[in-house]
């Protein structure tokens, strides 16, 4: 529903008809198979009429999960801080049908204590996360990257003090390779928080978790939710024609460089065609692709306007794939 500056928002009555949900791992949570995260346009510095059309369109569509981290910028802290402004303004009477995560692990502010795994730094981070978006608790935690320095049992046991505080009703890893995540995960279960998901790079183009951690986050009821599962938008149809001037890698190439998407052109220009004869734009296949697999809980998606979302959620439309289709697929992906 379009809202102007001065009007409120009502969400949409049909907003749970069309979105699936899928548990994660063994818990008693359910995720939307599509999920938000604001990594990018989402700032204090990003046009917040389009941030709020786009918060909106998800959730109208059933997508109940919004992730965030305390660095999401910039500057750093300015997606809680406008997340914080738009849930004030549109979405306080539909807190409990959210979940809202965000993060710390990556750099935040000055000193020994802004970055990485200690004790000192994830319990003050999410003390100002929390402020920053006016809330009480968030729904997810998670530590955004391991630390190779910091013991883990400190790592793990500061998330399992933020959940007993009530700040966090449950916690997730991001960035962990397999066999750090399975020691993270006895250490919380001993503590009696038990790992709830773990949130990998997965995408068509990147598949480092197919080697053991999604066997591994299977084994121990821990749920997996795939982020840039559009490669930050090369596995879309938008750089077959060129550099869009309003595309991420000519707007902000800080994480996406124009190599990058080059590199990727024939690739992606054969994908398309598979998308096309499966009735799909590449984005949707994208997603599809990703989501064919129960492991995967939730694939989060980032957008730059709402058009690029309601297309994302047509994906959920046709989540199956034949056996000739993804011999073909595989062809291409592992061609180099
Ligand atoms: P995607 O791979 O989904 O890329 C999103 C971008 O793709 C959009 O900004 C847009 O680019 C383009 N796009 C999206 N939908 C379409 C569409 N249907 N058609 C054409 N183009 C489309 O995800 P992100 O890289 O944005 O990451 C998603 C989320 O994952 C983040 O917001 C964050 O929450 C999380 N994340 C977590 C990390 C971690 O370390 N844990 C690291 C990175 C991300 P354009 O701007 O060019 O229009």
């Amino acid at each position: 529903m379009k809202t102007t500056p001065q009007q409120s928002y009502t969400a949409s009555s049909k907003r749970y008809d069309n979105m699936q949900y899928r548990r994660t791992g063994k818990s008693g949570l359910l995720l939307p198979a599509l999920s938000l995260g604001l990594w990018h346009n989402f700032s204090t510095t990003d046009n917040f009429e389009n941030a709020r059309e786009i918060l909106h369109t998800a959730f109208d569509n059933g997508m109940t999960h919004f992730d965030l981290a305390n660095n999401y910028g910039p500057p750093y802290g300015g997606a809680e801080t406008n997340f914080g402004a738009i849930l004030k303004k549109d979405f306080l009477p539909y807190r409990d049908e959210l979940i809202i995560s965000t993060k710390a692990g990556y750099d935040m502010w000055p000193g020994p204590y802004g970055n990485y795994g200690s004790r000192k730094y994830l319990v003050s981070s999410l003390d100002q996360s929390l402020k920053r978006m006016g809330l009480e608790y968030v729904d997810i935690f998670y530590h955004h990257r391991p630390d190779p320095e910091t013991p883990l049992e400190e790592t793990m046991g500061a998330l399992d003090h933020i959940v007993r505080q009530g700040k966090a009703l449950y916690v997730g890893l991001s960035n962990y390779r397999a066999e750090e995540a399975k020691r993270a995960f006895e250490i919380l279960k001993k503590l009696g928080t038990p790992c709830l998901i773990h949130q990998p790079r997965y995408n068509m183009l990147d598949r480092w978790v197919e080697d053991d951690l999604l066997a591994t986050l299977d084994e121990n009821g821990v749920g997996a939710i795939a982020f840039s599962p559009l490669k930050q938008g090369i596995l879309t149809d938008k750089y077959l024609k060129g550099f869009p001037k309003d595309s991420r890698v000519v707007k902000d190439g800080r994480y996406l460089k124009v190599d990058q998407v080059a590199s990727e052109l024939e690739r992606i220009k054969q994908l398309n065609a598979i998308a096309l004869e499966r009735g799909q734009t590449l984005a949707q296949m994208a997603i599809s692709w990703l989501l064919k697999d129960d492991r995967i809980t939730s694939v989060l998606v980032g957008a730059s306007r709402s058009s690029q979302l309601l297309d994302s959620l047509k994906a959920l439309n046709n989540i199956r794939f034949e056996k000739e289709t993804l011999e073909k697929i595989e062809m291409i992906l592992k061609a180099s």
